[in-house]
């Protein structure tokens, strides 16, 4: 049995809706599909607007134009996070202040975030990882305090919530990612989701290279001209068919994670009892998506071995990530805030299992049972 790290998704319209977009002879981000998707968004999170991305790479960095963010600013965001989210930091000329995670979640730590606020602390990024929202109720308190911008990254958050809300629609803004490693997909996509309508009327800017195309389309000016910094963040009406596609089977597919989590979570209760390793949590307020599941290794010598044992099984288990305050760009454009323990000693001891909608109930058992047999 050979059991890849992840395989994309596949629902049942995507080929129909993809050759509907080509008979609209509209293939452009101004299609029926992008009005659909970003319909979808709004009733799914009650959000004011949505922008369909080329990546939640370009979401983030259509955040960053829309934040203001530049030289002389910090932004304040986990060491323990994908590259994108600090590189839209520094790509902006401010500069990204790491701090440490909650080793429950490896979520944003809030108190170490309050301590490193500072007068040019002008941004925060919180990062649902795991799909587990961060806590997002202290995060937008200390915002109200203390007049930041909470853009949150939601790459990984896609049909999860807090506290009864999609966690998509917590924070400013947030940036959701469909590339194929997510748990809804349409190969390289994603969204940029702006629940303060104060962003709104610059947005339809932004996202279009800096003109008011928008406004020129709904009749409201005779041409449109450069108005503002903007760039190229719509995406493709062939790529948003598939993932309208994908949207629509969201709840189904999302199912599909939660059993294949909830079979590991079952299948390795005995391990954490003997004290061999630690099962990931998920906290009270936060209802999961099942888009990643780890446990911590005891150390990260057996991390690697058990990880080279599972593959020796044709089982692909990965980490991640290399913190990004230890990172060579990190260290170049960012700076700490306080102590990095908890990222240092967990990013090198956490595994993850193979997880995607289409593993079998008898492929995760043939997992859990080879995680049984290392550690006999
Ligand atoms: C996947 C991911 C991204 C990047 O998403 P793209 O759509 O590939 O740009 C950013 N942040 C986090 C936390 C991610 O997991």
């Amino acid at each position: 049995m050979k059991i890849p790290f992840n395989l994309p998704p596949h629902s049942q319209n995507e080929e129909k809706y993809i050759s509907q977009a080509i008979a609209n002879r509209k293939l452009s981000g101004e299609g029926s599909f992008n009005k659909k998707v970003v319909e979808w968004f709004k009733a799914h999170l009650g959000c004011e607007m949505a922008v369909v991305t080329p990546s939640c790479t370009s979401a983030l960095e259509m955040a960053m134009v829309l934040a203001d963010i530049g030289p002389g600013d910090e932004v304040i965001l986990p060491s323990f996070t994908f590259t994108s989210t600090a590189n839209v930091i520094a790509l902006y000329g401010a500069t990204p202040v790491f701090v440490d995670v909650d080793p429950k979640t490896m979520n944003i730590n809030v108190d170490a975030m309050e301590k490193a606020i500072t007068p040019k602390t002008k941004a925060v990024m919180p990062v649902h990882y795991a799909g587990v929202a961060c806590e997002m109720d202290r995060i937008m308190a200390l915002s109200e305090k203390h007049g930041f911008v909470v853009v949150a990254d939601a790459a990984q958050a896609i049909f999860s919530s807090y506290k009864g809300k999609p966690t998509g629609a917590w924070g400013h803004m947030a940036a959701y990612s469909f590339h194929e490693t997510k748990n809804i997909v349409c190969g390289e996509g994603g969204a940029l989701v702006i629940n303060d309508a104060r962003f709104k009327a610059r947005a339809e800017i932004v996202r279009d290279k800096g003109t008011n195309r928008q406004q020129f389309l709904n009749g409201q000016v005779d041409k449109y001209t450069w108005q503002d910094k903007g760039s190229s963040y719509l995406q493709s009406e062939l790529a948003v068919a598939f993932l309208l596609a994908q949207l629509e089977e969201g709840e189904k597919i999302t199912s599909h994670r939660l059993t294949h989590w909830n079979q590991y979570h079952q299948g390795f209760a005995d391990l954490e009892k003997q004290g061999r390793l630690n099962r990931m949590q998920i906290p009270g307020d936060c209802q999961g998506n099942a888009h990643i599941y780890y446990f911590m290794c005891k150390t990260a010598e057996e991390r690697t071995k058990l990880w080279s044992f599972l593959k020796e099984n044709d089982i692909q288990a990965t980490f991640h990530y290399v913190p990004l305050h230890s990172a060579p760009a990190g260290i170049k454009y960012g700076r700490v805030a306080g102590s990095m323990e908890i990222t240092d000693d967990y990013s090198a001891r956490l595994l993850r299992m193979p997880m995607y909608a289409d593993l079998t109930k008898e492929e995760v058992s043939y997992v859990i049972n080879k995680v049984h047999e290392f550690y006999k």
